[in-house]
């Protein structure tokens, strides 16, 4: 299938990119990867009369570490998180969650900040960006503004960002004692069910620990009431296990789709839930050995 005509322009920097959507009246878009846009456009769901590519703004993409933290810029592909070396160190859940994206040429064109815009209730990232309680940076034209995770994602494919806003990046502690556990799709690699823990464990007792799941729903959500069984309890296998059977009991909104029933589902949550935990664990447990 063939999209509508557009016109295509390539901005050089943010306030470029901003600049150059402001003049299109609300007709143009911004393209990073095209991996979630373009199919849209194939199938006329979105025909936007300007493409504004911001896969080459200088800057836009790299993984560095800015004070305590990590800075991920949003046009950095999947490949390249999946590949640091700095993440594989200091915060792997996020660079395997990357390599468990889509394909090889999913993984070279797409971006982190098109993901997060894009938020499919099946992709990866938002997950992974919620256990992380991650900052995302945006731009617009009224200048920066930062929205925590746990506020950016609205709805199905609805995140605090406006029209003529731009996401620059997500910055976020990183986590070692943390995992990501997916059931995927096997064409797509979609998450049936993608869930993210970080654990912050304190001489064998679980401080505080935060989940995201992804692909149940119509948006990714935090595990609430799992993070709060856990919370203050040693780290040990039985009360991993009991709190993971917590896990989607009081979701209301659990998808059914032609990849998995919401039966399904529900009965896969709690699985890769306790997945998740058990690797998070695991990786503590190595910290304190
Ligand atoms: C076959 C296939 C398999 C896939 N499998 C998976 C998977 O397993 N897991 C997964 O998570 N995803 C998967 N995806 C989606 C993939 O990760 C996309 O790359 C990603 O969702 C969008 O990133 P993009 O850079 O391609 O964005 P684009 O398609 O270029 O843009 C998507 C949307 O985001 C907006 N946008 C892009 N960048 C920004 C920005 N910086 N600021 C504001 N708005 C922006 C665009 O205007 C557009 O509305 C798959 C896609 C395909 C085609």
């Amino acid at each position: 299938m063939i999209s509508t005509p557009f016109e295509y322009s390539r901005a050089m920097s943010l306030d470029d990119a901003l600049a150059k959507l402001r003049a299109t009246n609300g007709e143009g878009k911004f393209i990073a990867g095209g991996h979630s846009l373009v199919p849209l456009m194939k199938l006329r769901l979105s025909e936007p009369k300007v493409l504004i590519d911001i896969a080459r703004i200088p800057g836009l993409s790299g993984i560095r570490t800015k004070g305590d933290k990590i800075e991920i810029g949003a046009g950095t592909s999947h490949h390249d998180v999946a590949s640091s070396a700095l993440l594989q160190q200091v915060c792997p859940m996020v660079a395997e969650a990357a390599a468990e994206i889509g394909d090889p040429q999913v993984r070279n064109r797409g971006t982190l900040g098109g993901s997060l815009a894009h938020a499919d209730p099946a992709a990866d990232y938002p997950a992974v960006m919620l256990a992380l309680d991650a900052e995302i940076h945006v731009k617009g034209p009224k200048g920066w503004r930062m929205v925590h995770a746990h506020d950016f994602f609205r709805g199905l494919f609805t995140v605090d960002l406006a029209a003529d806003e731009i996401i620059a990046g997500v910055q976020f502690n990183p986590v070692r004692s943390a995992a990501y556990a997916k059931l995927h799709q096997r064409a797509s690699h979609f998450a049936i069910v993608g869930v993210a823990v970080a654990l912050d464990v304190n001489n064998g007792v679980i401080r505080s620990a935060r989940i995201g799941l992804t692909g149940a729903s119509s948006y990714a959500t935090r595990l609430k009431d799992v993070e709060e069984a856990l919370a203050g309890k040693a780290l040990s296998m039985p009360n991993i296990e009991a709190a993971a059977r917590l896990a989607g009991a009081l979701l209301e909104d659990v998808n059914s789709d032609i990849h998995a029933s919401q039966e399904y589902r529900r009965a896969m949550i709690p699985v890769f839930t306790e997945r998740a935990l058990k690797g998070a664990m695991s990786r503590a447990l190595a910290r304190i050995q």
